[in-house]
């Protein structure tokens, strides 16, 4: 099976998620579900854009020319006065305009007086003044459905004054690793154990779009250890990951236990990370990862992160993708999509190769920002020859 045909597979697992009205401060990364009609405008009155003093342009024309100050306006004051001809008002950034009032001197053409005030120079109508609505009109749309809530887009929903907004709900991801030799970092290393750290890795790249995950104990291989982790929490889950026991050898405790209850385990032509297997299990869609730490994230990168974001109504579910040249020289199995880690400089026109193919090989992930991707087909990449990447930051 080809990794297009495979992701498709792994995609069409997920429905879309449902829709939720969240809180502002549980929306941020995710997909708004619907128009946002603005209840108020922006700015809701015409207010003062510097520390000042409220005038009539027409009297201040022949400054310099000191004027009397009848009121202080701070922000936030609602019983303003109208502005009598022939005098100022003093007037705060974000404070309401008197009536009468069509421009701000800014405090430093002034000389600052409270009761009297120079005014040095003359200021055209309008000046330093935000109107009503000038930014947002009461009534319109300020934010399409599909709309990626990114921090602006939140501050314009709180600034409309809506505290809530319809998205579609973070999809809830349970991660399992499985593998008898495994530890939790933190805990002494026993001799023939290692550190478990597919759970870590797949669980932050989970939250980074915006899913929530939740970590489950990782069992041994034992068919049974594993089947009593998923049933405890299988309920309140909309999808489950595992890692390791996938491949072909014996102990392959995924394999063992999910073979023939609606999962169903393939080969893809992919480099690392060609065993896999996807379906649903007692009524929940499962995934299930290779345990080889590279393999497992690029098996999230490549077939189930494209896979959430379009369950969160993402309408870009790709990285983006350039062409570089490679720096080294590659070699890759013929008849499988490799992809090897590299370093790509945006500005540049080069990758360089980080690590070998090994899946096993984490720090050079680490130390990487983009795939190289090494077409079915090809057996060799030389150096100096152009390649297709995937960015990945
Ligand atoms: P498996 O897919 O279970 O055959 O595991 C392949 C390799 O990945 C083995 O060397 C495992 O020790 C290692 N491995 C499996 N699961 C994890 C994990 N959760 N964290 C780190 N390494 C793992
Ligand atoms: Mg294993």
């Amino acid at each position: 099976m080809t990794p297009w045909e495979y992701r498709q597979e792994v995609a069409a697992l997920l429905p879309a998620l449902p829709v939720e009205s969240l809180p502002l401060a549980r929306c941020r990364g995710l997909v708004l579900a619907e128009d946002v009609v603005a209840g108020v405008s922006l700015p809701p009155f015409d207010n003062s854009a510097m520390d000042g003093y409220a005038v009539r342009s027409s009297d201040v024309a022949g400054a310099p020319l000191a004027l009397p100050v009848a009121d202080d306006i701070p922000a936030g004051r609602v019983d303003v006065r109208p502005l009598a001809p022939g005098t100022v008002q003093r007037i705060m950034t974000g404070a309401p305009m008197p009536a009468g009032a069509d421009a701000v001197v800014q405090v430093e053409l002034t000389d600052g007086g409270t009761d009297t005030v120079l005014i040095e120079a003359a200021v055209a109508a309008r000046t330093h003044v935000r109107f009503v609505g000038e930014d947002v009109t009461a009534g319109t749309v300020v934010l399409r459905a599909g709309t990626v809530l990114h921090p602006p887009q939140l501050g314009l929903a709180a600034a409309v004054g809506i505290a809530a907004l319809p998205v579609r709900r973070p999809p809830r991801v349970l991660i399992l690793s499985t593998g008898s030799e495994l530890v939790a970092a933190g805990e002494p290393l026993p001799p023939g154990h290692i550190y478990e750290s597919n759970s870590v890795l797949l669980a932050a790249a989970v939250e980074e779009i915006g899913g929530e995950a939740t970590v489950l104990r990782f069992v041994p291989d034992d068919v049974s250890e594993f089947r009593a982790a998923i049933t405890e929490h299988a309920a309140s889950a909309d999808l489950l990951v595992t890692s390791g026991g996938v491949s072909a050898g014996a102990y392959e405790v995924v394999k063992d236990a999910l073979t023939g209850h609606g999962v169903e385990f393939v080969r893809v032509a992919i480099q690392p990370g060609g065993p896999q297997g996807r379906g649903v299990f007692d009524g929940l869609p499962v995934v299930t990862f290779p345990g080889n730490p590279v393999s497992a994230a690029l098996s999230f990168e490549l077939f189930l992160r494209p896979a959430l974001l379009s369950a969160l109504g993402h309408t870009v579910v790709d990285r983006p993708r350039v062409r570089a040249t490679a720096t080294a020289a590659m070699t890759s199995p013929p008849n499988r999509v490799q992809y090897r880690r590299g370093r790509h400089d945006a500005g540049t026109v080069e990758v360089v190769p980080v690590g070998g193919p090994g899946s096993h090989l984490l720090a050079a992930f680490a130390a990487s920002n983009c795939l190289i991707e090494i077409p079915d087909g090809v057996s060799e990449v030389r150096a100096g020859d152009e390649v297709d990447l995937i960015l990945l930051d």
